[in-house]
């Protein structure tokens, strides 16, 4: 039995599943067609894998920002600290807007910024974001951190 495999049969040998049929195995180390195919295979299996393993850091990235947002909402549990929250809500419903790629529509794209923001490819902008929510984190929490400690020693007095 000497023929090309077909692209089930690449991918069922790439998961160990493949034909054990030695004329089909031994086709397969001779065969161009069938080497191609096969790398073509793996490299789009790849790119999946990649792309998997992307969104995946995509979402615990995003889930650890929402969780990190919502306790320092929750912690605003004082009358002066709730004006914060809209501050919040303000952020979470920009930091969606960004993640969806829908930026808020603009009247006029007069501003320096937007115009190079439309030249940006996704993973740019993906990368940017990531950059940008790793500086915020820990720049927005030091002035709350801040409010708590002098609102703790006000409360002593
Ligand atoms: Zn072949």
């Amino acid at each position: 039995m000497n023929r090309h495999w077909s692209d089930e049969e690449l991918i069922g040998r790439m998961y160990g599943v493949g034909p054990e049929d030695s004329a089909l195995l031994s086709h397969l180390e001779m065969c161009p067609q069938c080497a191609s195919r096969r790398q073509e295979l793996e490299r789009r299996r790849e790119a999946f894998v990649e792309s998997a393993r992307m969104s995946l850091v995509d979402e615990n990235l995003l889930r650890d920002q929402r969780v990190s947002m919502w306790r320092r909402l929750e912690n605003a549990r004082r009358p002066w600290a709730w004006r914060l929250a809209p501050a919040g809500a303000t952020a979470l419903l920009l930091l969606f807007a960004l993640v969806l790629h829908k930026p808020a529509p603009q009247p006029e794209p007069v501003e320096f910024a937007v115009a190079v923001q439309q030249q940006v490819s996704d993973e740019e902008l993906f990368n940017e974001i990531a950059t940008m929510l790793n500086e915020t984190t820990p720049r927005a929490a030091k002035p709350m951190q801040g409010l708590f400690d002098t609102g703790a020693q006000m409360e002593v007095q």
